[in-house]
């Protein structure tokens, strides 16, 4: 691990370097928010957002992609027989990704990149990509990510994370990847490795104060699974719900798709869609039956499935990170730090 002071004035020119090998993502202002988009040859990313309506996922989970094509001529040899696409796995940076958003990616990796199952889409895109973190200095007031296990300047599933001190940039390289991107920037100039520690523990004391939004989850993982799927309170919490997905597009620990197949003359293709579990066609069984038909149903199980199937599954916290985006998106307020209170203090009657 090391430090390495860029100053402000040689950034894009270092970032720009690094395009000779780097795919680029970063942060971009439009009409519509801030999102983690591509960066075209003339495009900078935007450091002094604040929040990024959507997050990095896309990187490395498009919201549609090609995952097997066949080619329909039946003149050819292997007609009709389903390959894997021929996808670009170039090395890719996302700049400026927030620190919960990469620790989301972490708990993406949990499903993707399992001992028994490997997605090979999510698992080659994520080995190409170099995460380039920036701590959160003036935290909004949607963020609860302390209290699950990130925070504003949490190093998990990074590896560079760098501070803004105005006229330059301070960073923290954390792995090997970290190194290569900042080799390939020319980015050289060492710092002090006990100053430049300090610093960034003095700013995360500072930014980590300014973060009360809390959520609790201390007696999820004692709670009895069947208890809290019968419990009566999903009713309330259902009842506003519109399903309109949102706060599952915007979330960066979802990963929810769909598969569909499409043929167009003489080519076949079968895409992975994002999709959502607050959709009633995402269970539609080609019968017409649909174990979550009710929209109690499908609100029940993305709180469950976040707080306490996940937890019980892997033993490592909720399926969240705390960055609030769907408390902040939900165009009828449902509020998860309300839900898990809920569920946190729900106990069974007799
Ligand atoms: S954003 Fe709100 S209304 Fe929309 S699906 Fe989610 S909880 Fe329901
Ligand atoms: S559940 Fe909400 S607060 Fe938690 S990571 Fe997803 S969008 Fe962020």
């Amino acid at each position: 691990m090391k430090f390495i002071r860029i100053d402000k004035k040689d950034w894009t020119k270092g970032i720009d370097t690094s395009r000779k090998t780097y795919q680029l993502f970063g942060p971009v202002k439009d009409e519509n928010g801030c999102k983690i988009k591509e960066l075209d040859a003339d495009l900078a990313p935007d450091m002094d957002y604040h929040e990024s309506v959507m997050s990095a996922k896309s990187v490395l989970f498009p919201q549609t992609e090609t995952l097997l094509t066949a080619n329909l001529d039946e003149s050819v040899e292997d007609h009709h027989i389903m390959k894997r696409a021929k996808n670009e796995y170039t090395p890719r940076a996302v700049l400026g990704i927030r620190p919960y958003d990469a620790k989301a990616i972490l708990l993406v990796k949990m499903n993707f990149d399992t001992p028994e199952y490997r997605d090979p889409y999510w698992c080659d895109a994520y080995e190409a990509t170099t995460l380039v973190g920036l701590g959160i200095t003036r935290p909004g007031p949607f963020d609860f990510s302390t209290s699950v296990g990130s925070g504003p300047f949490c190093e998990e599933g990074l590896d560079i994370l760098m501070a803004d001190l105005d006229d330059h940039y301070l960073a923290k390289v954390l792995t090997p990847k970290g190194e290569a991107y900042a080799a390939a920037c020319g980015f050289d100039a060492a710092a002090a490795e006990k100053e430049s520690q300090a610093l960034f523990d003095i700013l995360q004391l500072e930014a980590e104060k300014n973060i009360t939004s809390r959520v609790e989850t201390d007696k999820l993982k004692d709670k009895v699974l069947l208890d809290l799927h019968e419990a009566p309170f999903w009713d309330d919490i259902a009842f506003a719900c519109i399903n309109c997905g949102t706060c599952t597009y915007v979330c960066p620990t979802c990963w929810c798709f769909d598969i569909q197949d499409e043929a167009k003359q003489k080519q076949s293709s079968r895409f992975r869609n994002w999709d959502t579990c607050m959709s009633p066609l995402f269970t539609r069984h080609a019968t017409g039956h649909n174990p979550r038909g009710a929209k109690v149903q499908r609100v029940r199980q993305r709180f469950m499935h976040k707080l306490k199937y996940f937890l019980d599954k892997y033993d490592q916290g909720i399926m969240c990170v705390g960055c609030g985006r769907c408390v902040k998106s939900c165009p009828v307020n449902i509020d998860i730090r309300k839900v898990a209170h809920t569920m946190n203090t729900f106990e069974k009657k007799d």
